[in-house]
């Protein structure tokens, strides 16, 4: 039988925060001290660093972040991490896939739209929606089944289920990904000689 292997969606197999710099830096550009946005500079999970003319210019920060994250523009220029794609392929011969992704109600729908047309290979989506906010982490999916593997770039989500292993995505340093003593992958590459 195969083993379950649950992945999260933003920011492990797709590069969320490129796509985001993108609708922020078409957005502001014309604003007065304007600097591109550089997703490879990301590090706060608000984007205060680099997209700071949100928090400048919008009454409520977090909500447009949201609605970026909601847009269709968002969807339309996502992209995979390096080798996410196919090394995906290769990994549904030995492992049941599985994405837990956390959601808003705006965006909910369009990323299991996007997840369809464009990950086929996805055996199941589980998709949590707080409409607090806060959030219990990934705690409502338990991962309890044998030998079930969890991927995440945020150690809070990986933290609060109980998966037999566990790895942290670390694409780049962030000041959220610190909290963290277990197993790390890097790239997909990574997951690939560490999963087949
Ligand atoms: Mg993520």
């Amino acid at each position: 039988m195969k083993k379950d292997l649950y992945l999260d969606f933003d920011s492990t197999i797709v590069n969320s925060d490129k796509s985001f710099c993108r609708i922020y830096n078409t957005h502001y550009k014309d604003y007065e001290n304007f600097v591109p946005a550089d997703w490879t500079k990301h590090s706060n999970w608000a984007y205060k660093n680099i997209c700071p003319l949100i928090h400048e210019h919008e009454e409520h920060p977090i909500k447009t972040i949201q609605d970026y994250y909601g847009s269709k523009e968002f969807f339309d220029h996502l992209e995979f991490y390096d080798h996410a794609y196919d090394v995906l392929s290769k990994l549904k011969e030995k492992y049941k896939l599985i994405i837990c992704t956390s959601a808003f109600p705006m965006n909910a729908s369009k990323k299991v739209l996007w997840i369809e047309e464009h990950i086929p290979q996805v055996d199941e989506i589980i998709i949590l929606i707080d409409k607090s906010g806060n959030g219990y982490g990934k705690a409502r999916v338990a991962m309890m089944e044998d030998d079930a593997i969890f991927i995440d770039d945020h150690p809070k989500n990986l933290h609060s289920t109980n998966a037999s292993r566990k790895y942290l995505f670390k694409f780049k340093e962030t000041d959220y990904n610190g909290d963290w003593d277990g197993e790390i992958v890097s790239s997909w590459k990574e997951i690939e000689s560490l999963l087949l």
